[in-house]
């Protein structure tokens, strides 16, 4: 309904609207690190009354007639991102850069030279599309996004392949990651844990964990990271990494905060003051210190969140070490089959992040204790119809 104001309310349920398109009965969605960026306000063009959420998962109730993998009473959970399956960027398995699902592409285009994919619940120049905390979705490309889950697995364990768990995975791929390497990850999130636990899938021989929440860095030392508290007394995240790595540096970082990265230091108060007066759009503490992290010719990944023009960031430090940095919206749908794969064969078991079940009506309360990371909150999962 605005900055910092979501109600639950009762809407007219979605309806077909072209002939590829599901209609889903939501048995699960969950709140975003990335919806607290709506909440927030620092993401343009939403408007009162539209549906927050991208992760969801649920029961076919209707489909349309040029639907012809998925029928009533399938169980799916839905990508955040909408692919036509069909364009060149399809085509490619860029599926996070579909050319064909956002309907309001000209509103990035001016910013971006180029519009991604629409997602679910992200805003008017994000395409515009109800999200999933609800009871009910509309999902378009019904042929290509959503995922049938066919085994009995209950809902918590697979509904973070709607996002959280692939952008993880992506975001180890995208570090490049080499038997034995050591990877740093900033910010313990769901996003941060998904990408720990895939930096080991994938063979990194340690990975730094750096976080403030205790909650938070308990889990990600469950799944076997070294962590690293910034908040402590006299902890220099850059000398402590040094410290760690026997002054080369991690060979990998990922950045897994994003824009509304917070800061102990004196470029926090900068990027706050800056944001607030509309001279820069987001709070690039992380991505900063990743650059200065890094080991000369190593990777780094970006996951979290940017929406538009940063301030300082080291570019020269990122072109005088020669390093690669990869990121960007997850290619979901080529990371929820194998996945889930890994989920079926007792490999992860996402819902281990899960501290929050609560009803719709309870949503509005969690958005501020998630924003503020309160009652040790590590995620919120919501059952609608309860
Ligand atoms: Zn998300
Ligand atoms: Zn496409």
């Amino acid at each position: 309904m605005g900055t910092h104001k979501i109600e639950t309310q009762t809407v007219p349920d979605p309806e077909l609207v072209n002939p590829h398109d599901a209609i889903i009965k939501i048995t699960k969605t969950a709140i975003c690190g990335s919806d607290l960026h709506l909440y927030d306000g620092f993401i343009p063009t939403m408007e009162s009354g539209d549906i927050m959420g991208h992760e969801f998962m649920g029961i076919v109730e209707e489909v349309g007639k040029d639907v012809t993998n998925l029928k009533r009473g399938d169980r799916v959970v839905v990508p955040f991102t909408i692919a036509c399956g069909n364009c060149l960027f399809c085509k490619k398995k860029l599926w996070a850069a579909c050319d064909n699902t956002n309907p309001n592409a000209h509103l990035m285009e001016a910013a971006y030279g180029y519009s991604g994919s629409g997602l679910f619940g992200y805003s008017h120049m994000m395409g515009g599309y109800a999200g999933g905390q609800a009871q009910y979705a509309r999902v378009p490309f019904a042929n290509v996004g959503p995922l049938k889950i066919e085994s009995d697995l209950p809902d918590e364990k697979v509904l973070f392949l709607s996002d959280i768990f692939p952008t993880g995975y992506q975001a180890a791929e995208n570090a490049q990651i080499l038997p034995g390497d050591t990877v740093a990850v900033w910010g313990c999130g769901p996003v941060g844990q998904f990408a720990i636990a895939s930096a080991f899938m994938l063979g990194a021989g340690r990975v730094i964990a750096i976080d403030r929440l205790p909650e938070r860095l308990a889990l990600a030392r469950s799944l076997g990271a070294v962590t690293v508290d910034y908040s402590e007394n006299d902890t220099d995240v850059l000398t402590a990494l040094k410290d760690l790595t026997g002054g080369i540096g991690p060979d990998s970082c990922i950045d897994a905060v994003g824009l509304e990265g917070h800061s102990t230091e004196l470029q926090g108060v900068y990027d706050k003051i800056k944001t607030a007066v509309m001279l820069e759009t987001d709070r690039p503490v992380v991505l900063r210190q990743a650059i200065q992290a890094i080991r000369k010719g190593g990777t780094v990944s970006v996951p979290g969140v940017y929406g538009g023009l940063l301030d300082k960031v080291p570019f020269g430090a990122a072109f005088g070490k020669g390093i690669t940095m990869k990121m960007g919206q997850t290619n979901m749908h080529s990371y929820m089959k194998p996945l889930l794969e890994r989920i079926e064969q007792n490999q992860i078991d996402p819902s281990y992040i899960i501290s929050h079940r609560i009803t719709l009506d309870q949503a509005p309360d969690m958005y501020k204790v998630w924003r503020d990371k309160k009652e040790n909150v590590t995620k919120i999962v919501i059952d609608p119809w309860a």
